[in-house]
């Protein structure tokens, strides 16, 4: 049977692989190591038996006595804090999905990459921050890493048989979020709750707002950088409203191969569960003639200040990743807090890069877990500082 385990088990990505295993036979089927969630530990314990897992862990160490009890009775081990969900990603697993949300999702799947395991990767802030570090883990113990965000899914799908010598760009997708068709003086006052409603994709609030905001393709366009080990020149961003395409790949001889599907995220857990295989998976089929028609446009970058900010990232290089996603990552707490407001995310994470890049050096620091943990925290400290100081 195959050991599998899953990290942000109660989350959107989460609960989608659960629903997938179950299918596919559940505790009959797979060997379920552990599952991990943070303050929901009633869904965590309720997964953790129907999977009959070895393990459940809950983020937050005062959440442990609430996850001992609501799995009181069985023979599931408990366990929380961040060094827990290191020791579980620790354990021997054929298959992890890492679907924890932001930098904290690091650790534990460069963990599981050092026991040779192959990892799923919906956690795109690993790569962000850290992406030659996991790259070069995984090949050292011939560990394997599979893209679960649904455009390098697809691109990764494109590929499947193909030189990346004869690559001449890639082209990921943006629905344009909530806010696409906002004139851009309203941006300004956009709330909470209006930038957490995404027009396409059911997901988590986190990942809906970066959406909105653009932040969340900025971090997938240095996300391609960092997997497929292209130059930034080759990477293109495209609106597509629909969210039917998903990305498509541009080769030497004029060819674009391109993913469509259902926005449904199923479809690329699926794919990264099964692969090399394709399975049979529970996503609607597209009717194309009944679609009738597909619509692409350019992004405004005057809208969109993270796209022209991950350019800025990937140009500066070194922990650069790691300031930009920790500001944004602050940015977004402050935001969801209203404490500042949806147009401060793009200036503070801006003034933040700007500080750090020309006072520490971002580019000549060297990409290590030590390094990108240190800049991580000093970008938050940094963040929060001009926040309370209201230098945005
Ligand atoms: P979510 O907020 O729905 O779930 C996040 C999960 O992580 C939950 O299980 C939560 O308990 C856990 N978690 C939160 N903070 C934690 C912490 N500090 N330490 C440990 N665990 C913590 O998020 P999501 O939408 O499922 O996204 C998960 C990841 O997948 C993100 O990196 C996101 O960018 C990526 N992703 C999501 C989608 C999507 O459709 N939801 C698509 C592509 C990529
Ligand atoms: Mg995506």
């Amino acid at each position: 049977m195959r050991r599998v385990s899953v990290f942000g088990s109660t989350g959107s990505i989460g609960v989608n692989t659960l629903d997938l295993l179950t299918r596919q036979g559940g505790a009959e089927a797979y060997q379920v190591v552990a599952l991990s969630g943070g303050r929901n530990v009633d869904l965590l314990a309720s997964q953790a038996r129907s999977l009959r897992a070895e393990l459940a862990v809950t983020a937050h160490e005062d959440c442990l006595p609430a996850l001992r009890a609501a799995l009181h009775g069985s023979s599931i081990e408990a366990a929380a804090g961040q060094a827990a969900l290191v020791e579980a990603a620790a354990r021997p697993t054929d298959w992890i999905m890492s679907a924890i949300v932001g930098a904290a999702g690091l650790a534990p799947g460069f963990e599981a990459l050092r026991h040779g395991t192959t990892l799923a990767l919906a956690n795109k802030e690993s790569l962000v921050t850290a992406g030659p570090l996991l790259l070069a883990e995984a090949e050292r113990h011939g560990a394997r890493i599979l893209p679960v965000d649904s455009e390098h899914s697809a691109v990764f799908q494109a590929l499947v048989g193909e030189e990346m010598e004869a690559v001449e760009r890639i082209i990921i997708t943006a629905s344009g979020g909530a806010f696409r068709d906002w004139p851009l003086d309203r941006l300004a006052t956009a709330s909470v709750a209006e930038a957490s409603s995404h027009p396409n994709w059911a997901m988590g609030q986190r990942i809906t707002i970066d959406s909105a905001s653009m932040f969340n393709k900025a971090l997938e366009v240095i996300e391609t950088k960092e997997y497929f080990r292209v130059d930034p020149e080759m990477i293109e961003v495209l609106v597509h409203p629909e969210s039917l395409v998903h990305a498509l790949v541009g080769f030497r001889d004029g060819a674009l191969m391109a993913h469509l599907g259902a926005p449904d995220m199923r479809h690329a857990i699926g794919y990264a569960l099964n692969w090399p295989e394709r399975a049979e998976l529970p996503v609607a089929r597209l009717d194309l003639a009944q679609i009738g028609r597909l619509s692409f446009r350019a992004p405004d970058l005057a809208r969109f200040p993270a796209l022209r900010l991950a350019r800025e990232v990937m140009e500066i290089g070194g922990t650069a990743g790691a300031a930009f996603n920790a500001a944004k990552e602050a940015a977004l707490d402050a935001f969801i807090d209203e404490r500042i407001g949806f147009l401060d995310m793009a200036h503070l994470v801006e003034r933040v890069l700007a500080q750090m890049s020309t006072r520490q050096g971002l580019g000549n620091i060297t990409v290590s877990l030590d390094n990108v943990m240190a800049t991580d925290a000093e970008a938050r400290a940094l963040a929060s500082e001009f926040i309370s100081t209201g230098r945005i």
